[in-house]
């Protein structure tokens, strides 16, 4: 999903370079290319369309945002979309219940539930240190008690017995009279799947939710289901009062186009993700992170809406029309080009955002330095007159001495920025017209 999807969006982003408004038409070929990219993914037709739609509509006629091409502008709207479907952040285990707080676990046979009750017992207890027990409610198949016991011995928890020929409500009553008894924090409650959805199964998993009235009801999915997805996470949603999904063996789904199917379906949160057979194999699901890995662009979008936010239009608007008239670089916009830097939050804060491959490039650079010594130009120039600033060749020794000792650098300081400013200027007399030109235009809107 994420290299399909990533490829047709930067693809279209350069094609509708140069375009100034996002339009019916230029809309409709981008969202057609989304539309297969997550057709492509696996996500279900009806939870397709509804994305589609809900893009459409904010994106429509929407004028392009300071320096943003409408492409990239559709780039945003797709992956804001995308990470509101996904839902927000990231949410761990809720414990907020009187103790044990009771975690019951459901889904079809072979999504994994065993294993994740497992991995979870484990998380509980070395990341939140605490005391677990692990109950199984599949009097259907005594290799699955059998499994539940070896794999919580490994996970550090405490197992509770169950046996083939008690009742599953039986079962959970006990486990939940045992657990308050010997002071446990957590109670894990495995229960028996089935290979489709039947309603006998539905009302067992109903009456164990009536008898222990979980904190938390994770409805476990395998995230190799793709489309069957949907249908498993709707009976679940319509029988139990999800509260979270588990989304399995995402280490072998090379779509991923469940996550988004089952959260549509569902309206729960995605609370983790399984990524190995193993019982470390759990990770804590982060919308955000997990909607920018499908657009494969790290927080690209973030970064050109820091950009479009933090530069001052008018003043870019105003160095554009200054080369263009040849009126000539002053030490005036040497400043503004300084002080926007600043505002889009400065150096470090740009780099943090861009994709990995890019800031990997741009890591042999010392920030720090980088930005003290922009600070440090910014009050040199600020130490000079009006004037000075508009004639820097009237800028010599008394005065450079006395810039120096304004801004409390020493005058070699002084005389390296005026080279600098120099050099910079010589550029933007040739640049006059050519590519620099462009990209001020671009940046003025
Ligand atoms: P249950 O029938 O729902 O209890 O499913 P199990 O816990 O028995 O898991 C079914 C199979 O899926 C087992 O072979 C597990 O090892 C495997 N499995 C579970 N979760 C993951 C996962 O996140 N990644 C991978 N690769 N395998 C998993």
């Amino acid at each position: 999903m994420a290299t399909a999807l990533t490829d047709k969006l930067s693809r279209l982003v350069k094609e509708m370079r140069g375009q100034a408004r996002i339009t019916e038409s230029n809309v409709q070929d981008m969202l057609r290319e989304v539309r297969m990219a997550l057709l492509e993914a696996d996500v279900a037709l009806p939870v397709v369309r509804d994305f589609i739609a809900r893009v459409k509509e904010k994106a429509l006629g929407q004028e392009v945002m300071g320096s943003l091409s409408p492409g990239q502008a559709l780039v945003g709207i797709v992956s804001k979309e995308l990470a509101a479907t996904m839902g927000e952040g990231v949410s761990d285990i809720n414990l907020a219940a009187q103790p044990p707080a009771v975690i019951l676990m459901a889904g079809l046979q072979g999504a994994g539930k065993t294993t994740t009750t497992a991995k979870l017992a484990k998380h509980l207890i070395e990341k939140r240190k605490k005391k677990v027990l692990t109950v199984s409610g599949d009097v259907y198949r005594p290799a699955a008690i059998e499994q539940l016991k070896v794999v919580t011995k490994q996970a550090g928890a405490e197992w509770f017995p169950s046996t083939p020929d008690q009742k599953p409500a039986d079962i959970a009553r006990a486990a939940l009279d045992y657990a308050k008894r010997h002071f446990f924090d957590v109670l894990l409650v495995d229960t028996a799947g089935r290979l489709a959805i039947d309603e006998a199964l539905m009302n067992e998993i109903k009456e164990l939710h009536a008898i222990l009235k979980p904190i938390e009801t994770l409805f476990v999915v395998d995230a190799m289901q793709g489309q069957d997805a949907v249908n498993t996470a709707k009976a679940f949603k319509e029988a139990l009062p999800l509260t979270g999904i588990i989304l399995t063996k995402t280490d072998g789904d090379s779509r991923g186009g469940a996550a988004l199917s089952v959260r549509q379906i569902t309206g729960a949160p995605i609370k983790f993700s399984g990524t190995s057979e193993k019982l470390d194999g759990l990770e804590v699901f982060d919308a955000e992170r997990h909607a920018g890995r499908i657009l494969g662009m790290g927080d690209i979008v973030a970064l050109v809406e820091q950009m479009a936010s933090g530069v001052n239009m008018a003043e870019a608007q105003k160095l554009a029309a200054k080369i263009k008239s040849g009126d000539g670089f002053d030490l005036n916009d040497f400043l503004s080009q300084l002080q926007q830097m600043k505002s889009m939050g400065g150096l470090s804060s740009l780099l943090d955002k861009l994709p990995t491959q890019m800031a990997a490039k741009a890591g042999s650079i010392d920030m720090d330095k980088a930005e003290k010594d922009m600070k440090r130009k910014e009050g040199i120039i600020l130490s000079m007159t009006p004037l000075e600033r508009r004639k820097p060749e009237l800028i010599k020794a008394t005065r450079k001495r006395r810039i120096a000792a304004g801004s409390g650098v020493h005058v070699q300081e002084v005389n390296r920025l005026l080279n600098e400013f120099e050099q910079m200027q010589g550029m933007m007399k040739k640049m006059k017209g050519s590519g620099m030109m462009k990209m001020m235009k671009r940046m003025g809107g």
